[in-house]
């Protein structure tokens, strides 16, 4: 058969990344990116894109575990490489700080994380309303950089990116012989997923050179993440909520917070503030379904869905579809026609 042809429907970091696992898995396949948003209109270029996991309830620990880890692997490469200041990778160290001891001290990831261990009494002297702390050192993706550069990739492998918005995934059936849904919250409407929900996320970016080291309230809500240009201060997770507008209340709020664990950001210039939808379910969904219209099918690989974690698992879960893929490409070549699928 001739090449198989195939569409991934979205272009954030899950898009853009599944399709290069999906060029690098099937070479011989030959790969459109169709979006209506590009960067920097992602839901990644709200994010801080650090790598500290989310967990997934419906994901059993080991498989987020090695999404994670593979993740890392793939990012810690590249920051160790002549790549690095272009695609927007680096390493940061830093603090997860804790009010009170938590129940689980040792984090499912705290052995792919680099030096992950607890902090001394002198270093929670900079924390006094926090009693407990674990210091490691992990890695950031920087946005737009990171897209940017991923972007490039796929052009230099031949892979066409065109704007475009798809109501329907039957609109694709006529020019190509797989989908990959990586549309993120807008699966919500394209798929009709009620599992699919949004969890709002409020940051601000801003000018602060001098803070070189990440700290995260262990709740997850406070945090400061410094990138290559700007530090991310968050945030909030509002769930169900669909409003892209920021709030000038909570910017405040977030500031006062993240000025609370870190009273330099006083001196912060240039605040810029974001919203963002976290793309959220109990689980990753990441399956193959085939779609049926009488005889007519149209095999179909599901990557979307992963809330507050995309960067961290992103590397992961884009093997993962690829490989999802490859089996469409089997079942493709193993069957005379696409009727008979
Ligand atoms: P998106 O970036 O939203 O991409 C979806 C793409 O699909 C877009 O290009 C969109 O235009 C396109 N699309 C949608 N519908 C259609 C359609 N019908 N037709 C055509 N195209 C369509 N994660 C971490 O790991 N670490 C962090 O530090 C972190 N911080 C975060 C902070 C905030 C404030 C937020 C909001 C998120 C954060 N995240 C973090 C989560 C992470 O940003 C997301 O999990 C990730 O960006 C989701 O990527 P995505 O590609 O699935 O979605």
């Amino acid at each position: 058969m001739a090449a198989p042809k195939v569409a991934v429907v979205g272009a954030g970091v899950i898009g853009l990344s599944t399709a290069l696992c999906i060029v690098e898995t099937c070479p011989s396949c030959s790969v459109t990116v169709l979006s209506d948003q590009f960067s920097p209109n992602t839901t990644g270029d709200v994010a801080a894109g650090v790598l500290i996991p989310h967990t997934y309830p419906g994901t059993p620990i080991h498989v987020q575990k090695q999404w994670f880890k593979e993740t890392f692997t793939y990012l810690f490469a590249i920051s160790n490489s002549a790549e690095a200041s272009e695609a927007g990778i680096h390493l940061v160290s830093g603090w997860q700080v804790f009010k009170s001891t938590p129940k689980e001290k040792l984090p499912f990831w705290s052995d792919v994380v680099l030096g992950f261990r607890p902090m001394s009494e002198a270093e929670l002297q900079k924390f006094p309303q926090h009693q407990f702390g674990q210091a490691f050192t992990t890695l950031k993706c920087d946005c737009p950089p990171y897209l940017l550069w991923l972007e490039k990739r796929l052009k230099a492998t031949g892979v066409q990116m065109y704007t475009r918005k798809v109501a329907d995934l039957w609109e694709l059936h006529s020019k190509y012989d797989i989908v990959v849904n990586c549309a993120g919250i807008g699966a919500h409407q394209l798929v009709g997923d009620k599992k699919l929900f949004p969890v709002r996320g409020q940051v601000l970016k801003v000018h602060a050179p001098w803070v070189k080291n990440f700290i995260r309230d262990g709740d997850g809500l406070t945090y400061i993440y410094p990138g290559i240009h700007r530090v991310t201060l968050g945030g909030t997770r509002e769930k169900e909520s669909w409003s892209l507008s920021p709030d000038p209340g909570t910017t405040k709020d977030i500031f006062d917070r993240c000025c609370s664990l870190e009273p330099s950001l006083q001196k912060a210039q240039d605040i810029k503030v974001k919203v963002g939808l976290r793309p959220s379910r109990h689980s990753v969904r990441l399956q193959r379904e085939i779609l049926s219209q009488g005889e007519v099918k149209l095999l179909v690989v599901h990557n979307y869905g992963h809330g507050a974690g995309g960067f961290s698992v992103h590397r992961g879960t884009a093997k993962e579809a690829a490989r999802l893929v490859e089996e469409c490409v089997r079942a493709l070549r193993g069957s005379s026609s696409r009727a008979k699928l």
